[in-house]
């Protein structure tokens, strides 16, 4: 199968091009699209071989729950057996929008979708293609981000393409995604909500609109003896080819431990890959450069993180370099995701080493 890829004007998508692609996913099919978070990979979320069709497109282990995309408020009582006062509150003020929330769920939902737990993600997504497709099929979108599991996760629909054009039946091409990390996810199954995957809506943002949240254990030690409870975050994931460390501390000391790491590579005859900063990125003499975007606009530091991790697929290096990118509000995000992609290596530098 060979996906059919329909560029859709974002802000104005042809209704004929919606309609068709929710008959696709009415009967079972695969359609990817965009939204305001990463590409997602659609499947009607309410059929069992629907969400296993996803399953095996992506590669993914079935134990790893799907996110249900809705495009109306009112739908979500369909789905989930309770809705927590905090959760109303939740929706209320940031759907649509870049937040999941899970919650008990109900009888409709399939246990394919979500890799048999009792719970149900579900997300509203703010993107205008994204809510049309979602109302055109029915109302009920399981959607994970439209990779192959493991690879980063799609910022643009060619990503999309490289990674399951062989595998779904149709890529909407509604072009670059605005924020380019997945939903923060929350979870309200347990007494106090607990943020299982940090997001564009950061902790601080949620505890200012419902008090007491916690964040997920799992995500802040990252020895092997405590699991994040998201399944899917316990995965090596958004990881590029070549080994990714991470190298924290003083910038001086950071520029110059990643140019001497460049020059040995080089003297045996071999290439680095470097994910500087707009600030740092002419600081670097040798290796393969790019810049994630200004440490002034965090914003743009999150939009090409994992574009410039799949960029550096294509090109011959032997290891990447990152910097670290602690910024203020999307800060815990963005340091996830990187620190994924590296397996956690990283390296901290310290003062001393400074001099
Ligand atoms: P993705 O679909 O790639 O955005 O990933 C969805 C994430 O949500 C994965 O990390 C899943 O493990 C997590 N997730 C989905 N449903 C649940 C659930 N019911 N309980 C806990 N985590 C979930
Ligand atoms: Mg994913």
């Amino acid at each position: 199968m060979k996906a059919e890829v329909v560029v859709v004007d974002k802000k104005n998508p042809d209704p004929e091009i919606i309609e068709k692609a929710g008959q696709i996913l009415k009967k079972g099919g695969l359609v990817a699209f965009p939204t305001e978070t990463v590409y997602g990979l659609g499947g009607n979320a309410l059929d069992p071989m629907a969400s296993m069709k996803i399953y095996a497109a992506k590669g993914r282990p079935s134990d790893n729950p799907l996110i249900v995309h809705i495009a109306e408020l009112d739908k979500l009582k369909v789905i989930v057996s309770e809705i927590p006062e905090k959760a109303g509150i939740l929706a209320e003020k940031f759907w649509p929008g870049p937040l999941t929330m899970i919650l008990p769920k109900a009888e409709i939902v399939p246990r394919e979708t979500t890799g048999g737990l009792d719970s149900v993600a579900v997300r509203f997504p703010s993107d205008p293609v994204a809510q049309a497709l979602i109302r055109a099929a029915g109302g009920f979108v399981a959607a994970p981000s439209a990779n192959t599991s493991g690879r980063p996760s799609p910022t643009m629909a060619g990503h999309v393409e490289e990674d399951l054009g062989d595998a779904i039946d149709m890529i909407l091409d509604g072009g670059q995604v605005g924020i380019g990390l997945e939903s923060t996810i929350i979870d309200f199954t347990e007494e106090v909500p607990v943020v299982l995957r940090p997001g564009y809506i950061s902790l601080d943002m949620l505890k200012e609109t419902i008090g007491e949240v916690k964040m997920d254990r799992g995500l802040l030690i990252t020895d092997s003896s405590v699991h994040p409870k998201a399944p899917g975050m316990k995965y090596r994931h958004y990881a590029p080819k070549a080994d990714l460390a991470v190298v924290e501390g003083p910038e001086e000391a950071v520029i110059r431990y990643i140019n001497t790491a460049a020059d040995e590579a080089e003297k045996k005859k071999k290439r680095v890959g470097i994910i500087a900063s707009a600030e740092t990125a002419s600081r670097y003499g040798k290796g393969i450069v790019r810049s994630i975007g200004s440490r002034e606009r965090e914003e743009e530091i999150a939009l090409h993180l994992y574009e410039v991790l799949r960029n550096f697929d294509s090109d011959e290096v032997s290891a990447i370099y990152s910097e670290a990118f602690y910024t203020p509000r999307m800060g815990q995000a963005i340091m996830n995701r990187l620190l994924k992609a590296a397996g956690h290596k990283i390296i901290h530098l310290s003062q001393e080493e400074e001099k």
